[in-house]
């Protein structure tokens, strides 16, 4: 009975059950948006169709810098071991993308050449295939034994040329690659040599042209060993300045400081600032795997609206063509008002400017197209989007959370170079940090406890501890400042009883020698650094 409710009208008000954000994302995108970018060649103007393993391909990395700034030097670094095809050398010889992916299932190490890599289904790069021969002649993917590629991949870059020698031609359009992937990366790393800054003007438009994913980008200023302190903070102004005209917001950008490779430090005065720099790097690579759905949910609303304002643009210009006569110069008229008709459907739609193509290379691609061709408005398409941003898109990011409380509970990025916490050289190992990880390591206080006993004898402790201002006078001739010294008083007070005991005070003076050693207090008194005695203090 009524089974003709079950069809399209009940459908309608039952909003659609998604089993995971990316799913979701796959599915409106193929209900809603697919519909309005293919019926206004949106493919044509603007980034191919989207396919599955867009959807579910593990976090994309992708490295950029120009030539020898240590972009190969610096995947190896993270894997801790070579990769198949990897060609490092005083010659620019990584003239290829590579796709730095798992090895198959029986663990063996390839290469896959271009041309086979664009015809897998299960690989996201079947529409890089438009970039023909001389591009996929320079595309390869290793497929590399580690645990690293378990959570993410890498895609290599040719070194960028400065000066002359950019003006070989490549034989594709280089720029567009890029364009390619910076959508569809999950973190653009851009790597600059402290050595050697200079940046070429194909550089410079790479730059350019990553700037509608700014966020996404990350800096790395590498090499930082082979200059000394003064000269690093001047290349560190300098790399901030040149970015600054290219980058609209150069100083959101987080720039890392380091020396991503396994030679020793030429300079070793900075081997501190460079293990904190690289632990926070490190740190923001494995938040990749758990911020993943975020990211395609906001690369995939930039998608649909620019995919709108697509439509409104073309349909406009269907409506201006005559049916019969004129339609060229008709056409040449519609491009050189393009501005206007741009101001137009901004007006109408109520659409910011910064949702639109840029102008002039809408331009040069609308010299390609037959406008009488087009078709004309189907409101119901733009509809269906509108409804999808303001319905499903706002119930697939309240999953995200839920989503990412999930994943965050595996392991994030594992192995290579993110399994070195575990050694004696991982960052604040034998400084205490170690303390509860290894059973031979004591608190680390206890080392210059002694020390510290006969100071705090001299200071007369009433049962077993001294006031507040004893201590004050004394930690006073750290000459540290007072916000600081408060600030070690409210790590070291455990029990805040406004008095310091023989523990406590030690605490005080090892957070005292910290500062003076010219290193950061912690905002929280880290558990290595609690007491053995006080360890009910902390939550
Ligand atoms: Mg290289
Ligand atoms: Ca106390």
């Amino acid at each position: 009975m009524f089974s003709w409710l079950s069809g399209d009208e009940s459908r309608k008000k039952q909003p659609q059950v998604f089993n995971s954000v990316t799913e979701g994302l796959r599915s409106v995108y193929k209900t809603t948006i697919y519909p309005l970018e293919e019926h206004y060649k949106f493919h044509d103007f603007h980034s191919p169709a989207l396919d599955d393993p867009d959807f579910s391909a593990k976090p994309m990395v992708l490295l950029v810098g120009q030539y020898s700034t240590g972009k190969t030097t610096f995947i190896r670094y993270l894997l801790e071991k070579d990769f198949p095809g990897l060609r490092i050398g005083p010659e620019p010889t990584t003239d290829c993308f590579i796709a730095v992916m798992k090895c198959d299932s029986e663990g063996r190490e390839t290469v896959i050449p271009g041309n086979a890599l664009v015809v897998d289904p299960k690989k996201q790069f079947r529409p890089l295939s438009r970039f023909g021969n001389a591009f996929l002649n320079r595309f390869q993917c290793s497929q590399v034994d580690s645990p690293v590629m378990d959570s993410i991949s890498i895609i290599d870059t040719p070194g960028i040329l400065a000066g002359e020698k950019q003006r070989v031609d490549r034989g594709y359009d280089f720029t567009a690659v890029m364009e390619w992937f910076a959508e569809r990366v999950d973190r653009i790393i851009l790597l600059f040599d402290a050595h050697k800054l200079d940046i070429s003007d194909e550089f410079r438009r790479i730059i350019e042209v990553l700037r509608g994913n700014d966020d996404k980008i990350r800096i790395v200023l590498n090499k930082a060993d082979m200059v000394d302190h003064q000269q690093l903070m001047r290349v560190y102004g300098a790399l901030m300045w040149s970015l600054g005209k290219v980058l609209a917001t150069p100083e959101v950008s987080r720039v890392y400081i380091g020396s991503f490779w396994d030679k020793p430090l030429h300079f070793d005065m900075n081997r501190r600032l460079f293990e904190a720099e690289e632990q926070d790097l490190f740190a923001e690579i494995q938040s990749l795997p758990r911020n993943a759905a975020l990211r395609k949910l906001n690369d995939l609303i930039k998608r649909a609206r620019l995919a709108k304002v697509h439509a409104y643009l073309i349909s406009s210009l269907r409506k201006e063509m005559p049916s019969m006569f004129g339609k060229d110069s008709k056409k040449k008229e519609l491009i050189n008002n393009l501005g206007d008709i741009y101001r137009k459907i901004q007006r109408e739609h109520q659409i910011s400017p910064g949702d639109f193509p840029e102008l002039n290379k809408m331009k040069e691609m609308l010299k390609e197209h037959d406008f009488s061709k087009f078709n004309p408005l189907k409101p119901k398409l733009v509809e269906k989007v509108d409804h999808m941003l303001a319905n499903d898109m706002t119930r697939l990011m309240q999953m995200i959370p839920t989503e990412e409380a999930a994943i965050s509970k595996e392991p994030a990025v594992r192995g290579g170079a993110f399994g070195n916490d575990s050694t004696p050289f991982g960052v604040g190992y034998g400084e205490g940090a170690d303390f509860g990880k290894n059973e031979h390591e004591a608190w680390i206080v206890t080392r210059d406890i002694d020390k510290y006993e006969r100071i705090f004898e001299t200071l007369h402790p009433v049962d077993g501890k001294i006031s507040g201002v004893t201590a004050k006078k004394y930690m006073v001739q750290s000459k540290l400042p007072n916000t600081v010294l408060g600030k070690i008083w409210k790590l070291s007070d455990l029990d805040r009883d406004g008095m310091l005991d023989l523990e406590e005070f030690g605490l005080a003076q090892h957070l005292i020698n910290i500062k003076l050693d010219g290193n950061d207090l912690p905002l929280e008194l880290p558990s290595h650094l609690v007491p053995p005695s006080k360890k009910g203090f902390i939550a």
